[in-house]
């Protein structure tokens, strides 16, 4: 079985690839199998949006399509940036200006009131109407100093008090175990091998 992946991001890709290959899925980018212009997230929750994009593209190329939509929500932020993670800032903007946006609004809130999640979503969508989703949380505090060079996006800023370290802090490795996504993908695995 072949699975086309909604992304252009070359490390989520790899990831996925190799995921899929443990259950004999071969997967591919979209990219690869046909040329459409990126579809609107007009959803307001990460299963919408991940909705929006599985739907679209599976549309597109006629074969089953993975898609993920996946943020970070902050409780005293209402569940803030939540699915806006990636545009918090503004709509051009960057992980620097995000990072600095989310940090002036949490810094007068004590350290440990500062509790927030990565989430997840991935829906599995097939031409015959089929749908598989899972969900994946990884749970932290936010904390104002950037620490650590690895990962992208909050993780500088993502602390994970079981490592006493940030997300950018960890290995891939120690990251795709814990992390919101490689929950998640584990979930989809364990839902792909009891079909
Ligand atoms: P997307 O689902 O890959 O489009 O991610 C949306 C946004 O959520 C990203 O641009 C990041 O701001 C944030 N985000 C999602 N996953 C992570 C992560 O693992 N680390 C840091 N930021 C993340």
């Amino acid at each position: 079985m072949k699975i086309v992946v909604a992304t252009h991001n070359k490390g989520k890709l790899r990831e996925f690839k190799a995921a899929l290959e443990t259950v004999g899925i071969e997967a591919v980018s979209i990219g690869e199998v046909v040329k459409v212009p990126e579809p609107e997230e007009t959803g307001t929750t990460f299963l919408s949006n991940a909705r929006i994009k599985a739907q679209y593209y599976m549309e597109a190329c006629g074969l089953p399509c993975l898609a993920d939509d996946s943020g970070l929500a902050v409780d005293v932020l209402d569940g803030a940036p939540g699915v806006y993670s990636a545009r918090y800032a503004g709509p051009q903007c960057d992980d620097e200006a995000n990072n600095h946006k989310l940090i002036e609004s949490v810094k007068d809130v004590p350290f440990e009131k500062r509790t927030a999640r990565y989430v997840c979503e991935l829906v599995l969508a097939y031409p015959d109407g089929r749908e598989l989703t899972a969900t994946g949380y990884c749970e932290g505090l936010i904390q104002t100093e950037a620490v650590g060079d690895g990962g992208f996006g909050y993780d500088p800023y993502f602390y994970l008090p079981q490592f006493a370290k940030t997300m950018a802090q960890l290995s891939m490795d120690e990251k795709n175990a814990i992390s919101h996504r490689g929950l998640a993908l584990k979930e989809l695995l364990e839902k792909l091998k009891s079909q």
